[in-house]
């Protein structure tokens, strides 16, 4: 497998060009060339032998896409194939404020949560930052929206604090002023809850918008939901929050998928105030998206917008997200399911 060359920050393309022998100012063409998610074809401003020497050892288009569904609100679903041939899914989302950008940071996802069809296969390996990154560029060259991709939403499938040094890598690559320069407020972090690394965020001077799915305020609660609930308990998760808050001076964000009788009562709004209590932060609640033969099930939406004011009544900041791309395969990982069990269903019939 080739290395991608948008894995690579200015000063690791500035010793490459000057390893193959090129003055130093290519550097910026070479760079210029990778955020416009280039072929190698359109290198036009390259000497030949430089590109040839290029083309042998790197890739300049590391994914390639399947197919893509699109949203009756704008929102595009892409599958993308990678250099080894896995599937990842990537999400475009207009806003009238912006436009933002999902991406996976794994193939598969190692954490298991019962909700999600993003782990239904287990972890297969972990992205590099610059596969993370080609996600991005791909869809600004294909969307083109107007004022570009100026938002980045790291809430595809994988856990990104579990491929710790890559997400780290791809958060300076989309933040450099060389690179498509979108601010660290403009990014944002999900994580399912690994404490330690949550710290490490802080003193690595990453001071973007930390995400934590917290989805229950009890561990027996979320036990039943959650894996990594197994290793790390509530506690110690809204501790590791507020070191985060201390350090950047971020205002950290709780997702809370809303299961039908499952965590949306009286005594779940008592739970999350208790937990959440002295934290400065915000809770997104969103309905749950069902993915396919999953037996939870969403609230109305009159119960979920009740169950919201149920929590701004006691003192917590809380919004229910509106859902993009819903109608199309809404849930993440369930484009690559249903494409990777039709091809299957198609060979067996064959
Ligand atoms: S919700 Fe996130 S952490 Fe949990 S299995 Fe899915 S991708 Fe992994």
């Amino acid at each position: 497998m080739k290395t991608p060359l948008c894995d690579f920050n200015i000063d690791e393309i500035t010793a490459l060009v000057e390893k193959f022998g090129q003055p130093k100012y290519r550097a910026k063409q070479l760079m210029r060339h990778i955020s416009a998610y280039d072929s190698f074809d359109e290198y036009t401003d390259l000497p030949k032998n430089f590109i040839a020497q290029l083309e042998d050892e790197f890739t300049a288009r590391p994914l390639t896409e399947v197919t893509r569904v699109t949203a009756s609100d704008g929102a595009v679903r892409y599958l993308f194939k990678t250099e080894s041939e896995d599937l990842i899914e990537s999400v475009y989302l207009p806003h009238d404020y912006g436009n933002s950008v999902c991406v996976s940071c794994q193939v598969g996802c190692g954490m298991g949560c019962v909700f999600c069809a993003s782990g239904k296969h287990g972890l297969v390996r972990n992205l590099s930052a610059g596969e993370i990154l080609a996600q991005v560029l791909y869809i600004a060259r294909d969307k083109k929206p107007v004022g570009g991709v100026n938002k980045i939403v790291m809430m595809g499938s994988g856990e990104p604090l579990a491929n710790y040094d890559n997400t780290i890598k791809f958060i300076k690559l989309v933040n450099a002023p060389d690179g498509l320069n979108i601010g660290m407020r403009s990014i944002s972090v999900s994580t399912c809850g690994l404490p330690d690394n949550i710290l490490r965020l802080a003193d690595d001077g990453i001071s973007c918008t930390l995400s934590l799915s917290l989805h229950a305020a009890t561990d027996v609660k979320r036990k039943q939901i959650m894996n990594i609930a197994q290793k790390y308990t509530v506690k110690q998760l809204v501790d590791a929050l507020r070191s985060y808050f201390d350090k950047t001076g971020r205002r950290v964000i709780l997702e809370y998928i809303l299961i039908d009788g499952f965590n949306d009562t009286k005594s779940d709004v008592a739970d999350i105030k208790d937990l959440l209590k002295g934290l400065c932060c915000h809770v997104n609640l969103i309905p749950l998206n069902p993915t396919d033969n999953c037996k939870l099930k969403p609230p109305t939406k009159k119960r979920a917008y009740a169950f919201c004011e149920l929590l701004k009544a006691a003192g917590v900041s809380a919004s229910v997200r509106r859902s993009m791309g819903s109608d199309v395969a809404g849930a993440c990982g369930q484009l690559k399911n249903r494409t990777v069990e039709s091809k299957a269903q198609s060979s067996k019939k064959s």
